[in-house]
C-alpha cells in the first residue's frame, strides 16, 4: 500500500493557465485529503478522475483567496451530488474558517438562493430524488473546526498537527500542516516566511511540501522575505528539518522563465542534498512506499 501525493495547484494569485491555486490532495488505504482550495483546484481535481464526494476532509493553510476561493464550488458539487448521503465534509482551518463556511452556506450566505431554490423547488426536489435522496433535504453545513494551539486533529488511522506560521498577521493566520499516517508523513509549509516552528513541525517528514514564491538574492524586498519563502528558505528548512524530499510549489510566472527553474534546481540542491522536485499542477509524487508501524494514539482532540 502506498501513499500519494497529488499537485492540484502550484500557482500563486498571479493568473496562470499552466498554474492553479494552491491545492493538494493526499491518497492513502481508501482515504482521500485534500489540503488547500485555491482558484482552479475543483477542475484540477476532476481532471485527476476524483470527485469532491470522495473527499472526506478539507484543511486550509490560510484564508488568502489563491488558498481558498474554490471552496464553495467544491462544497456545493460535493453537497449536491450526495443527496444527503453520506458524511458532511470536515473542514479544518485557521480562526475567519468558521465565519467564511458560514457567509458562504448559511441561511444569509453568499449561496442562499441557489441553496433555497435547491432544497424547496419542485424540480431540484426530482433530481434530489433522482440522485437517492430522501426526506427532508438540508442545506450543505460542513464540520468545521478551527485550530487552536496544541490541537492534534485525529482522523481514523492518520492525525494531523498544525503550527501557526508567519505571513499576513495580524489580518489573517496562516497554519502548516503535519500529516501522520501508517503510509508516510508530508508536511504542508503553507505560506511563512522561515520560521523554527516550521522546522519542528517538519522534522524527518518523508515529504515537505513548501512555497517557492521568489529567488533568495539581494533584489528581495525584505517585506516579502518576512512574509514568505524563496527557493533558498525552503531547501535550508529542507535540510534542518531533516525532510527526505522537497517538493517547491506556490510557483511565481518568473519561475517559469527560461532558466530559473534550472537555477532554482542548482542553488536548492548546494543547500538540501535530498531529491527536490519543481511542482507542477497535476504530478503525482510517491509520499513513501510500504507500510509504516501505526502511529501512536495520545488523542488531545478526536474527531
Ligand atoms: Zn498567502
Amino acid at each position: 500500500m502506498s501513499m500519494t501525493l497529488t499537485l492540484l495547484g502550484t500557482g500563486t494569485p498571479a493568473p496562470s493557465a499552466r498554474r492553479a491555486g494552491s491545492s493538494y490532495l493526499v491518497r492513502f488505504d481508501g482515504r482521500t485529503l485534500l489540503f488547500d482550495c485555491g482558484p482552479g483546484a475543483y477542475s484540477r481535481l476532476l481532471q485527476t478522475q476524483a470527485l469532491p464526494g470522495d473527499i472526506s476532509h478539507l484543511f486550509l493553510t490560510h484564508l488568502h483567496y489563491d488558498h481558498c476561493a474554490d471552496y464553495g464550488v467544491f462544497e456545493l458539487v460535493r453537497w449536491d451530488q450526495a443527496a444527503g448521503n453520506g458524511a458532511e465534509l470536515e473542514v479544518v482551518g485557521p480562526g475567519g474558517t468558521r465565519q467564511m463556511t458560514e457567509r458562504l452556506f448559511g441561511a444569509d450566505g453568499a449561496f442562499a438562493a441557489d441553496i433555497a431554490a435547491r432544497t424547496r423547488h419542485p424540480a431540484s426536489r426530482e433530481i434530489f430524488e433522482r440522485r437517492g435522496g430522501r426526506g427532508v433535504r438540508r442545506a450543505p453545513a460542513p464540520r468545521v473546526t478551527e485550530w487552536e494551539d496544541g490541537l492534534v486533529y485525529e482522523g481514523d488511522t492518520w492525525r494531523v498537527r498544525a503550527a501557526p506560521m508567519v505571513h499576513c498577521e495580524p489580518y489573517l493566520h496562516s497554519l502548516a500542516y503535519r500529516l501522520e499516517t501508517p503510509f508516510g508523513t508530508v508536511v504542508f509549509g503553507a505560506d511563512t516566511a522561515p520560521n523554527s516552528r516550521l522546522t519542528g513541525l517538519a522534522r524527518n517528514a518523508d515529504v515537505l511540501v513548501h512555497m517557492c514564491h521568489f529567488l533568495n538574492g539581494p533584489g528581495v524586498d525584505p517585506r516579502m522575505s518576512a512574509s514568505c519563502s524563496g527557493h533558498l528558505d525552503a531547501a535550508v528548512t529542507a535540510r534542518e528539518a531533516d525532510v527526505r524530499k522537497l517538493v517547491l510549489v506556490h510557483l511565481a510566472p518568473e519561475m517559469d522563465a527560461p532558466g530559473n527553474q534550472e537555477r532554482v534546481r542548482m542553488e536548492a540542491a548546494a543547500a538540501f542534498s535530498g531529491p527536490i522536485i519543481v511542482g507542477e499542477d497535476l504530478l503525482t509524487i510517491a509520499v513513501a512506499d510500504g507500510k509504516r508501524p501505526a502511529i501512536s494514539r495520545r488523542t488531545a482532540h478526536q474527531r
